[in-house]
């Protein structure tokens, strides 16, 4: 027996459709249809959400960041990439222990599925020990998230790992995990960045993820600082190398690629990898603006990521929105750039639709920010805040309901993570400022 919401406005796929109703049986979409629920639909419901003032769409994919920065946030303040990951984030990220681990993941999570995003994409940089990795696929299955954990690795430079280790450590993660919880766990090869990752290494994780049909995720041309350095090493741009390794595919997502060339767009698209745009981070630690409407002229899937708090310093998915279309639009003087549906397909390109999974969040639309109407579609990407999300439903499953979240204590997380986060700070010797 199903779910059924009624009398929303429904968002899909660029359309939107004034009042409506879906009927959710187990994990999937079952009916959508437009007016008053048919007689099945009532029918086939046990429970009923009266959704009037609300607008339904499908969840938003937060496709990059790093939960375990929740214990990291105000870091950035000031600081370039290099010096801001050397001087304070990789001191953190050592420190942490694996209740930290967990804690900081959950939090991370309440705070994506608060900001709209039904899917995170956990670029996961702290594997210390198994346990260190696990604890985040645990959090995510005790939530009812979706996650694909990126596992990071880096066979060189600080705090690098040896390659047999990285090996067996990815191998595992996908015998076990890749899968899990009726499929709403994902593994991905998680190559840090080009500059500390081997060639080697390179195509060996590759090769391996190809085998289990998982992704592989890696941070690209973030700065100039960083494509200087794999141009000096390789005589070649970071794209190009990862192409002449044989790694860049469909199955490849780079994240940022804020400095890419004409040649590196262009093989981009003809390799169908997508890029990973994180506004959010590109403007606070000032490492430029990537080429989004060069992109999409040329083809390219692009997905939206907050990166992780610590370089954002916040994981709302409306915000990252807005943000990226502020961001075109200042820079290359023209306001016709990412229009809403074309933000909002970067950000979500599923739709609500019988046999769809059943991923989709209401918005609460009686608001002073956002009433009145002009326009939906505008309206989502230009006056929702994540505190708009009323209520988030994940393969079938209520996860917040009414802006609180099913069968959590949110306030005695958030007690717990504040104490652990400063005991983190002193033990890793980073000063924690102005703290309330
Ligand atoms: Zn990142």
């Amino acid at each position: 027996m199903g779910l059924l919401i009624h009398d929303a406005t429904l968002v899909s796929a660029g359309q939107v459709i004034p009042r409506g109703y879906v009927l959710i049986q187990g994990t999937q979409i079952a009916t959508v249809g437009a007016g008053s629920p048919s007689d099945d639909a009532r029918a086939a419901a046990r429970e009923v959400l009266d959704a009037a003032g609300k607008v339904i769409l499908p969840g938003l994919v937060n496709a990059h960041t790093h939960l375990e920065q929740t214990f990291m946030r105000g870091y950035s303040a000031g600081r370039p990439l290099l010096d801001w990951l050397k001087g304070c984030i990789w001191k953190l990220q050592a420190a942490m222990d694996v209740e930290d681990v967990r804690l900081a993941t959950t939090l991370g999570l309440v705070e994506a599925i608060r900001g709209g995003a039904t899917t995170v994409i956990d670029h996961h940089k702290v594997p210390l020990s198994r346990r260190h990795t696990d604890v985040v696929l645990e959090a995510a299955q005790a939530l009812g998230a979706r996650l694909v954990l990126a596992r990071a690795w880096a066979d060189r430079g600080t705090y690098a790992e040896a390659p047999a280790d990285i090996l067996a450590d990815l191998e595992r993660l996908f015998a076990e995990w890749h899968g899990a919880a009726e499929g709403r766990i994902q593994i991905a090869n998680g190559p840090l960045v080009p500059w500390r990752c081997s060639a080697e290494m390179l195509q060996r994780t590759s090769a391996l993820a190809r085998r289990y049909g998982a992704l592989t995720h890696c941070h690209v041309s973030e700065t100039q600082a960083e494509v200087a350095m794999t141009l000096e090493e390789t005589g070649l741009r970071p794209v190009l190398w990862l192409d002449r390794l044989g790694v860049l595919g469909a199955d490849f997502q780079l994240v940022h690629g804020v400095w890419l060339s004409d040649e590196e767009i262009a093989r981009i698209a003809e390799r169908g990898a997508a890029v990973v745009h994180c506004p959010a981070a590109n403007m606070i630690l000032g490492s430029g603006v990537a080429p989004i409407p060069h992109l999409l002229a040329a083809g390219v899937e692009l997905l939206l990521g907050s990166d992780g708090p610590a370089s954002n310093d916040g994981q709302d998915m409306f915000e990252t929105m807005r943000l990226a279309t502020y961001l075109q639009r200042a820079v290359m003087h023209d306001a016709s750039l990412l229009p809403p549906q074309t933000v909002l397909a970067m950000a979500s390109s599923a739709s609500l639709a019988a046999g769809e999974k059943a991923d989709i969040v209401l918005l609460d639309f009686d608001a002073a920010h956002i009433q009145p109407v002009g326009n939906v579609l505008a309206s989502i990407v230009y006056n929702v805040r994540g505190s708009d999300v009323d209520t988030v439903i994940i393969d079938g499953r209520l996860i917040m309901r009414h802006k609180r979240m099913v069968g959590l204590d949110e306030m005695g997380l958030i007690a717990e993570c504040r104490a652990r986060a400063a005991h983190l700070a002193r033990r890793a010797g980073v000063a924690q400022l102005h703290l309330p």
